[in-house]
């Protein structure tokens, strides 16, 4: 294969959204992605405004994939529930659909999409980057993108974050009939000991259940999915209201752990680090997504004017850390059995807290690029 003017690696959203953006300035792109085939990620699917703007503005309409609108919010816990609207409208879609759909978006934007291959290192030479995959071949480039999301190159770890004991399982539900009625075009975040999950309804009528729960908690109740769902339900009579007589869709759920959320990265040694690999903010945020597309449109955007991943990196961190710091001290109050009712009572004194915390956790309006 003749060299490319970029590698990237990782087809999740911050990868496509990089690859979609050069390949229309018509740039040659190689994408790697590990998976041949479409799979379901552990993900809320809460698609924020700022997500939206981005995704529209690469040309990809979620509307015509079956997503749904989301307009309130609701806190349930111990002390009842507590609703607000957005103050936008968002969506909902699942990721097995999302991400598919943008890496066929991707191909027939010019990129060429290599699937069902594992990159294993990214090396710098005189010439540029070296990339060795799983088959032992390997792909020279200019530059290097970092997408993998959750994974990390085997010699490039992350740091921990500020909250990095939390496990995440995504399981979605049939709910019975009058439950699938109330949940619509909302968005519930349900808070029980030491985590709390979030739930909405995706394509398909279906209902994504996307939970955390603390490390320490989940192997004192007996480390199994099924001792989660009686303590989330136990805990949280709103959740338990909302499964009954749910049916799970899923054999078992996906699962993912040692997620460091808080985590923000500030220098580069000249590789482009887009999406997880940038920043993690707590998924309570539903904002993981458009920081994504936001870093992925920006590193290319910034490639194009000829700037290096040396400045990009100190720059996309001094754009989210405000929202990443105050995202993830509210989570760690949230799984905490003191703080937690603290956060619920201020909630039910000041029901447009939520309002002001949707706000506050999103990249901010005057750092989100100009899309037209
Ligand atoms: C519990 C939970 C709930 C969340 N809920 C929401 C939400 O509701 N809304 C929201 O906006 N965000 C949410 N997020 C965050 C969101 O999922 C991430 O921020 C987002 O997926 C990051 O996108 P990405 O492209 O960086 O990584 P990913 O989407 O993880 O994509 C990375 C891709 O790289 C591939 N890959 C990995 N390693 C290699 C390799 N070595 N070689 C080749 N390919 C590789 C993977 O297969 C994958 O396709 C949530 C996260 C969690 C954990």
């Amino acid at each position: 294969m003749k060299s490319p003017d970029i590698v990237i690696v990782g087809g999740g959203v911050a990868g496509s959204a990089a690859a979609i953006t050069l390949a229309q300035a018509g740039r040659s792109v190689v994408l790697i992605e590990k998976e041949s085939r479409p799979q379901h990620k552990v993900c809320g699917e809460f698609l924020s405004r700022e997500a939206l703007v981005y995704l529209r503005s690469l040309g990809f309409e979620v509307s015509a994939f079956g997503a749904l609108p989301i307009s309130a919010v609701r806190l349930a816990g111990r002390l009842g529930v507590s609703e607000a609207p957005l103050p936008f409208t968002a969506m909902s879609l699942t990721r097995r659909r999302l991400d598919e759909e943008l890496l066929q978006f991707a191909e027939t934007s010019g990129v060429t999409v290599l699937r069902g291959r594992r990159v294993l290192s990214l090396d710098r030479d005189n010439a540029g980057w070296r990339v060795l995959l799983d088959d032992e071949t390997t792909l020279a480039a200019e530059a290097a993108f970092l997408a993998t999301g959750k994974h990390d190159l085997r010699e490039r770890p992350r740091p921990a974050g500020k909250q990095g004991d939390l496990i995440a399982f995504k399981m979605y539900w049939r709910l019975a009939p009058a439950q699938a009625a109330l949940l619509e075009g909302h968005v519930e975040l349900n808070l029980y000991r030491s985590g709390y999950a979030g739930l909405q309804p995706v394509e398909e009528g279906a209902a994504n259940l996307c939970c955390l729960i603390r490390r320490e908690e989940y192997l004192r109740i007996g480390a199994r999915w099924e001792k989660l769902l009686i303590a989330m339900q136990e805990d949280c009579p709103h959740l338990r209201q909302r499964l009954q007589g749910a049916e799970p869709l899923l054999a078992k759920p996906v699962a993912v752990a040692a997620i460091p959320y808080g985590f923000v990265r500030e220098h580069s040694d000249g590789v482009w680090a887009l999406g997880d690999q940038a920043a993690v903010i707590p998924s309570f945020t539903g904002d993981g997504m458009s920081i994504a597309l936001h870093s992925g449109q920006l590193a290319a955007a910034m490639y194009l004017r000829g700037e290096t991943a040396e400045s990009f990196q100190p720059r996309l961190q001094g754009e989210l850390s405000r929202q990443v710091s105050l995202a993830t001290a509210l989570s760690q109050a949230m799984v905490s059995q003191r703080r937690r009712m603290l956060v619920e009572a201020a909630v039910r004194l000041w029901p447009g807290v939520l309002r002001q915390v949707a706000v506050r956790t999103r990249i901010r309006p005057g750092v989100m690029l100009n899309c037209s």
